[in-house]
């Protein structure tokens, strides 16, 4: 007989577990307990619910599905405290998250899919493909399981991390409305920021939710031809198309976006490219966050030169254009977006590989 699947409780909101628990002929206060232990105190599973009776909890234990995840690594960045997390979901994947500490806050960068399917030629996210998208739960357990090993508030998330958001839109936007709800842990939406590679259809979507929250869109290249060359899905919508998203993005939201520019030696960082970057920022009042590429293995790209990046940026500046150049965090600690996660995997399956020969040196 097949098993039913359980329900994944972490992923339902206030309102979804209330009527839930009526119908289970509960008592009212029930569902407000059980999210508050969830969303507010964080915790790991059902048996730490103290308040609640055993009976009550072993009965969610054979109805419900308690989502958590394991640390496999945490590096430490001796220069700004910058701490980059390696965790494994239920099911064995893995997923990476980082800490940053700024003046502000403190800020989680989360993944929303375990790999990417968006292949942008420069990312080692993508290398592997897509497996599978995340739950709105396993989003947040990474910020939980942070903000319990840090025992510091988190008050910034960007889902920066590897996946494409916008690919998996429906637990983003379940993610989004629990991270953000006043019972929940209530990070401000102004506070969040969602960064896609431009998936126009979702792009317009997302504006029709009016939420405060920021959009980034990766745009790294200026003219449809540079575009094509560094992201694929350049293939599918030109940078017009793009635009009149941002454009309308704005209109329903009040929310200025940001564009983000990874600088690649030679290929996106002539003065000519800045000028190109202006016209389109410039009518939309956009803000530039300029990235120096991170170079991995798999790709021949190299870092701009310090003084291009500079001159970029004063050609930018010259067009009235907001700009910055991110900072480097954990510049110690780094390897690019994807990697500690793909080191790590691919280390797992060459042990797996020898132990399944007997540790034979000719496999
Ligand atoms: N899929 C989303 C979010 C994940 S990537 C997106 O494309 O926006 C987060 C940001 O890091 C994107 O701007 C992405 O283009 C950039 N990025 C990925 N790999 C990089 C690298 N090696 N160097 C610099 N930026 C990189």
């Amino acid at each position: 007989m097949q098993e039913t699947q359980k329900r994944d409780i972490k992923s339902m909101t206030l309102s979804q577990l209330e009527a839930e628990l009526q119908a289970a002929g509960e008592k009212n206060f029930r569902a407000k307990q059980l999210y508050q232990w969830m969303h507010v105190k964080l915790a790991r599973g059902f048996e730490e619910m103290t308040n609640l009776s055993k009976e009550f909890r072993e009965k969610c234990g054979e109805v419900y599905d308690y989502t958590s995840l394991a640390t496999v690594q945490v590096q430490e960045s001796a220069i700004d405290g910058t701490r980059k997390y390696l965790f494994r979901l239920s099911d064995g994947n893995l997923v990476e998250s980082v800490w940053m500490k700024y003046h502000h806050g403190n800020s989680v960068c989360i993944s929303s899919q375990v790999g990417c399917r968006m292949g942008c030629r420069f990312c080692a996210s993508t290398l592997d493909g897509l497996e599978r998208n995340l739950l709105p739960s396993e989003m947040l357990d990474q910020i939980y399981a942070i903000q319990l090993d840090t025992g510091e508030r988190v008050s910034n998330v960007v889902v920066m991390g590897t996946g494409e958001p916008l690919d998996n839109y429906e637990n983003l936007l379940v993610f989004i409305r629990l991270l953000t709800d006043e019972n929940g842990l209530h990070i401000s939406q102004r506070n969040v920021t969602v960064s896609t590679c431009g998936l126009v259809p979702e792009i317009r979507r997302l504006a029709e939710e009016k939420l405060q929250i920021t959009l980034a869109l990766s745009l790294h290249a200026a003219t449809d031809e540079k575009r094509r060359a560094l992201m694929p899905i350049a293939d599918r919508y030109s940078i017009q198309e793009l635009m009149e998203a941002c454009r309308y993005y704005f209109e329903c939201t009040g929310r200025r976006i940001t564009f983000e520019y990874s600088l690649v030696g030679g290929v996106n960082d002539t003065d000519q490219d800045a000028e190109k970057l202006s016209a389109l920022a410039g009518p939309l009042n956009c803000h530039v966050n300029l990235i120096p590429v991170n170079p991995i293995k798999e790709r021949d790209f190299v870092q701009s030169e310090a003084s291009r990046i500079r001159t970029f940026q004063n050609n930018l500046e010259k067009n009235k254009i907001h700009v910055t150049i991110r900072r480097e965090m954990g510049r110690d600690i780094d390897g690019a977006c994807g990697q500690l996660r793909r080191r790590t995997m691919h280390a797992m399956e060459a042990e797996n590989s020898l132990q399944d020969c007997g540790g034979s040196k000719t496999c």
